[in-house]
């Protein structure tokens, strides 16, 4: 089928290439020249894996990058629209970006085509996007509006897209759901995973994802609702983290033995510095403010950003507690991006974080083996930020090592030449990436979240 992605971000680029991975024609538009020349060129601008193989299978044959959204318009049945829609300063999402996009649709055009709502948008968008092409003198019959939204995670992209867990689809009209299943049939039917040069595997037929027919505004409010009760579960054990502490217990046994419970299951049980990222912050937001406006009060989301936003204070006071006073002190990072696979450093807790004790008095080395070109961006380096491609040259005469992002490789540092070179063996993990015995053991001083530190 002949598709069109407005918006070649995270979601928009991933959708795009792995479209065409299941055999459509892909036209993928953004306004960005910059970004499209790169694209044009090979160069995938974001760290995700699988991407640049993708890239390279289907650049300028199955996916064509350009900024003219006319054009594909025109030669497209189905446009998915993928631009950001970001926090707005009342919290809402800011669905000015949708807006324009709808509208430069509907005055181009001329035969019917199904919109695909992929950005993350409050209920009731559907209806605005219907009502903005209906103003521009666009016939209802022309056009139908669809909410298929995306659950990919950021570092894991390409695999989430071609191995969902489900695939939703809100559709009010018979017509546009048809043309759905159809996009999605390689992957609900499972030809894609027989291919044998298919990227991400295999799938057994039982694991085939169910594609999940729901109203319009069922649908943007599955996606927006799950990304909340994702937010509510990172908060939840942080709050348990806290309690562990106080009581001296280890929020990692609490955390395993809640998980193995098949109600509840062990993933998002994970405490740290609270959560970030270009999604949860910015969709509890939304979601709380949408409900309000429908008279809903969903307060428990105000617990979660509560919970959220102290969750990065008691980390400041861990370093304070462990170093005594702040300012002069040397400090290693390791991590910068919102989480472990990603460049992304959109509302990331580590940047926060770096900010606050930079305006404590701290300087701060900082590694990551991904986002410092975009930490570059927003935090140039200065007499108190530096940024260094190694570990080991991070910690080098550190007063202590604070461990901001999951990375992997993070949890399997040289221990012994990592204590060799700094200047106090102190280890502050945001991520409870090592085990308290290991770490007293190697002669570290070793603060986590939520387990007890050992003398
Ligand atoms: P992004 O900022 O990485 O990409 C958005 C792209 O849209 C940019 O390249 C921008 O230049 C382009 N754009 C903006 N206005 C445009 C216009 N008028 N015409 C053409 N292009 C335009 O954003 P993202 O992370 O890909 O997120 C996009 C949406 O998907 C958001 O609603 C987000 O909440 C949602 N989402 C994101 C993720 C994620 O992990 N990033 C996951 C699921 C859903």
């Amino acid at each position: 089928m002949k598709i069109a992605v407005v918006g070649s971000g995270y979601v928009g680029l991933v959708a795009a290439v792995c479209f065409a991975e299941m055999g459509h024609d892909v036209i993928c538009v953004d306004n960005d020249e910059r970004k499209v020349k790169a694209l044009q060129g090979g160069d995938s601008l974001i760290h995700e894996e699988y991407l640049p193989e993708l890239l390279n299978r289907y650049r300028n044959t199955k996916v064509l990058f350009m900024t003219d959204l006319a054009e594909a318009t025109r030669e497209s049945e189905v446009i998915f629209i993928a631009v950001g829609t970001p926090q707005s300063d009342t919290g809402d999402a800011d669905l000015s970006y949708v807006e324009a996009v709808a509208c430069e649709i509907a005055r181009s055009l001329t035969s019917y085509k199904v919109l695909v709502e992929k950005s993350t948008v409050p209920v009731y968008t559907n209806e605005w996007i219907r009502r903005a092409i209906e103003r521009n003198g666009v016939a209802r019959s022309m056009f139908d509006v669809v909410s298929n939204p995306e659950f990919l995670r950021e570092g894991t992209a390409v695999a989430d897209f071609l191995h969902p867990d489900r695939i939703v689809v809100g559709a009010d009209s018979e017509r546009a759901t048809k043309l759905l299943q159809e996009i999605y049939a390689p992957l609900t039917e499972g030809s894609y995973y027989r291919r044998p040069d298919a990227i991400t595997g295999s799938c057994s037929a039982e694991a085939l994802p169910p594609l999940l027919i729901t109203s319009t505004k069922s649908a943007e409010i599955i996606k927006h609702a799950s990304n909340a009760f994702l937010a509510l579960k990172i908060s939840f054990i942080n709050a348990v983290s806290n309690l562990c502490e106080a009581a001296d217990a280890d929020v990692e046994q609490v955390a395993m033995g809640m998980g193995l419970d098949s109600r509840i299951g062990p993933r998002f049980l994970r405490p740290g510095i609270g959560y970030g990222g270009s999604c949860f912050p910015k969709d509890v937001a939304a979601f709380r403010s949408v409900a309000g406006q429908l008279g809903v009060d969903l307060g428990i989301l105000a617990e979660v950003e509560k919970i959220n936003a102290q969750q990065k204070k008691r980390f400041l006071s861990k370093v304070r507690a462990a170093l005594w006073t702040l300012r002069g002190k040397h400090l290693a990072v390791l991590g910068l991006a919102f989480k472990g696979g990603t460049d992304d450093i959109r509302a990331s807790p580590a940047i926060d974080l770096i900010g606050m004790l930079i305006g404590e008095g701290c300087s701060i080395t900082a590694y990551d083996p991904a986002a410092i070109e975009r930490a570059r961006e927003k935090m140039p380096p200065s007499a108190c930020l530096k940024y260094v491609d190694d570990p080991y040259v991070a910690a080098k005469d550190a007063d202590a090592l604070l461990i901001l992002t999951d990375w992997s490789e993070f949890g399997s540092l040289e221990l012994k030449r990592l204590y060799k070179t700094m200047r106090y063996p102190i280890v502050i993990d945001g991520r409870n990436l090592y085990e308290p015995k290991v770490m007293l053991d190697k002669g570290f001083t070793y603060v986590s979240i939520g387990r007890p530190t050992l003398h």
